[in-house]
């Protein structure tokens, strides 16, 4: 398998320190407000990286933290915490706000099938661990002291700036906010490790320390609690692009200092969903939720399927048309799945499902290329074998790709079966298979094909009405 890593700007094959075994650490969400669908982009494709990976054979522990504490509005240090922001404007306390987003986002991530991590850890539960290590940060030299907060030297390393070949656009993020420089910094990159003085001193959680009552910066928690659970190797580390600086550029600098070597092999950055007007924003303009794409009536397996069309190392414009052209290729997928008849007693084709196998691995293989894999599911059905070959494919295949396949076909066959729709001698996945290729003709501007597909429904009984978000029919 080759990853890009972006250490070395390059697909390098992937060798994890102990064969057969991976280790995995996500940074979680900030959990002071309902994740957009950009966040859900991200942690999408590493579910991608995940289910493959175990897919593939290797044992997989994935870890993820839960920013609670610590992650101020602006990624350079400045600003007020994130959570506090989220408490005031809910009139909740900030337990009370974490929770609550936590469990959206944990409802969120079940409706796209993402996997839920072997380890999920809070900030707040991990303050020992903090400490700790920012004291060996000291001893060693790393860290100082000033105007009460302890920061991280980078110019005690060789280097710093482990990311450089970034566009300066995707990177920019921290320095971009125009931040007020902090007086106490040696150097201007110099980070926060905890925090007891700061300017919002409405602070809701604060514990002792041997530096005075205060709270973690936000870079320490994702350093100890992948060391905490997944020890001084890590094989992968994935995020959003956004958090390749500052954020994973800190993380890089105090684990390494405080391990006195090498600590993550591989960063694994998702580029951002943005929409047509530029950046993805929780506060203006529409706030793009899984709920508000569901209120207009696509399903979080459609927003899947729309995510895996494009490359994760690509940024991806949403725009509800661009959504639409998924969602409908997603519904004639599921609609030509639900026309497959598996016979009893009909085996496996083994030697017919391998080539298909081979696409697929080789299509992810190449730095998760889902687009690639999804054009395997339509190699399938096209494929010169049983039908029972093909389901079990698609059911092998879909341990990956996480699109409910065989369950939505199912659910439109029992559709069939107990509507009231049944249309003389069509079936429900028929309607919906000639329903799919009507809007096909249409896309391409073939609409006397469109028409005479209209007509045959008619002639069926069933007619169809357009709506924003796709046809829908009724029998009569
Ligand atoms: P946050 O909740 O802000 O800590 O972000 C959660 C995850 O979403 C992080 O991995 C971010 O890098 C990622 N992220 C933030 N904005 C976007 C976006 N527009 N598209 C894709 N991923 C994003
Ligand atoms: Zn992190």
């Amino acid at each position: 398998m080759y990853l890009y890593n972006s250490l070395s700007h390059e697909k390098e094959p992937f060798v994890p320190y102990v064969e057969g075994k991976v280790g995995i650490y996500t940074c979680g969400p900030t959990v002071y407000h309902y994740a957009h669908i950009g966040n859900l982009r991200t942690y999408i494709m590493e579910d991608i990286l995940d289910r493959y990976l175990r897919y593939a054979g290797y044992e997989v522990t994935r870890v993820m933290n839960i920013t609670d504490v610590g992650h101020l509005t602006s990624d350079a240090d400045a600003g007020e915490d994130k959570m506090l922001k989220g408490a005031r404007r809910e009139h909740k306390t900030v337990m009370e706000i974490a929770k609550f987003y936590t469990d959206a986002f944990f409802a969120d991530c079940e409706k796209l099938h993402i996997r839920t991590p072997d380890v999920i850890q809070p900030a707040t539960g991990c303050i020992d661990d903090f400490i700790r290590v920012i004291s060996s940060l000291l001893e060693k030299g790393y860290a100082y002291e000033a105007g009460g907060n302890i920061y991280f030297d980078t110019s005690k390393l060789d280097k710093y700036y482990v990311f450089h070949g970034f566009r300066e656009e995707d990177l920019a993020v921290g320095v971009r906010e125009g931040v007020e420089a902090d007086g106490n910094k040696r150097n201007q990159a110099d980070f926060v490790l905890w925090f007891t003085k700061s300017k919002f001193d409405s602070q809701e959680l604060k514990w002792d320390s041997p530096w005075g009552v205060g709270y973690p910066g936000w870079h320490i928690e994702c350093s100890c609690i992948s060391m905490k659970y997944l020890g001084e190797h890590l094989d992968i580390h994935c995020g959003g692009i956004d958090n390749a600086f500052p954020h994973h550029t800190n993380e890089i600098a105090q684990s390494e200092a405080y391990l006195g070597h090498e600590w993550c092999k591989y960063w694994m950055h998702v580029l951002h969903l943005n929409t047509a007007s530029g950046k993805m924003s929780k506060s203006k303009g529409e706030f793009l939720t899984l709920s508000l794409l569901e209120s207009k009536g696509y399903s979080p397996m459609e927003y899947r399927f729309f995510c895996l069309g494009s490359h994760y190392r690509k940024s991806l414009v949403f725009t509800y048309e661009n959504l639409e052209n998924a969602a409908s290729a997603y519904r004639k997928l599921i609609a030509k799945i639900a026309l497959l008849a598996p016979r009893a007693g009909e085996s496996f084709d083994e030697v017919g499902a391998e080539p298909l196998r081979r696409a697929f691995r080789d299509a992810l293989d190449n730095d998760l290329n889902t687009s690639l894999a999804v054009t395997v599911l339509y190699d399938v059905l096209k494929a010169p074998v049983n039908d029972t070959t093909k389901e079990k494919l698609l059911s092998e295949f879909d341990t990956v790709l996480a699109l409910g396949l065989l369950s939505e076909a199912e659910k439109l066959r029992q559709e069939k079966e107990t509507a009231p729709a049944a249309a003389g001698d069509l079936s429900a996945a028929e309607i919906e298979a000639m329903i799919a290729a009507r809007a096909d003709a249409k896309k391409q501007k073939n609409y006397a094909e469109a028409d005479r597909i209209r007509a045959e429904l008619s002639a069926h009984g069933v007619v169809l009405t357009d709506t924003p978000t796709g046809t829908t029919y009724r029998v009569q």
